[in-house]
């Protein structure tokens, strides 16, 4: 049984048919502006249209862009040196592909952009699916792992809030923060989990937690919460 789903598996990977799909698959998140629909507090659906994959690292590598993610800022490289080289490897990958296929970047007229660059790159796919299959599965690999890589700078790891609770050392239990996604202050939980550091954070007073405290300080969380329901009953 298990072995028969193994070798399914291989020959989806050599088929053209299904590499072709995963390829186009690939080049369209980095190349086509995504659709988002936002949900607003009153319940109201907005959407609205966001730059493609590669657009967002073009400006994420401008200064002024840097996204670090999370409340914990310098305890990763700043997002722009990130897309920067995300963008430098890309660059150069499509530069020896363009030059390959016979095309001069550096030729008179205007300037091409990455995103045209890759565009011109996929133009190439049909052929690849039927003459040069070798090539399709090596190129799939690369604008897969060039997607992954780009949304992991761009969306980092999420934050996981801790709704409801009051920090135990300011009692502060929301903070107002910026919203990038959203281009307004909302209101937050105060205390979150720092997945890089494997710490709990107050956004109020930067208090940390290491994980040792971590039992301690769920047992005062729910202490509270019992006070809470204590005070809500009476
Ligand atoms: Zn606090």
């Amino acid at each position: 049984m298990t072995s028969t789903l193994d070798t399914g598996a291989r020959e989806d990977r050599v088929n053209p048919v299904m590499l072709r799909l995963a390829f186009d698959a690939a080049v369209d998140q980095l190349t086509q502006p995504g659709l988002h629909v936002v949900a607003r507090d009153n319940g109201d659906l907005d959407r609205a249209t966001s730059p493609c994959l590669l657009d967002q690292l073009a400006v994420a590598t401008q200064p002024g862009h840097e996204r670090t993610g999370g409340a914990s800022p310098g305890s990763r490289p700043p997002a722009s040196l990130n897309a920067l080289t995300l963008v430098a490897e890309i660059s150069q990958a499509l530069r020896v592909a363009l030059a390959a296929l016979g095309y001069n970047l550096f030729g008179p007229g205007p300037r091409t952009t990455l995103t045209q660059q890759v565009q011109l790159w996929a133009s190439h796919a049909e052929q690849w699916q039927l003459e040069h299959v070798d090539y399709l599965a090596h190129a799939t690999r690369e604008a897969e792992r060039w997607v992954a890589a780009g949304r992991a700078i761009l969306d980092p790891a999420p934050t996981y809030r801790l709704r409801g609770h009051a920090c135990p050392t300011c009692g502060h239990s929301a903070v107002l923060m910026w919203s990038v996604t959203e281009g307004e202050w909302l209101r937050q939980p105060a205390l979150s989990i720092d997945t890089d550091r494997a710490e709990a954070v107050c956004a109020a007073c930067d208090s940390r937690w290491g994980l040792d405290f971590w039992a301690q300080l769920g047992q005062l969380l729910e202490q509270q919460q019992a006070e809470t329901l204590a005070l809500d009953c009476e």
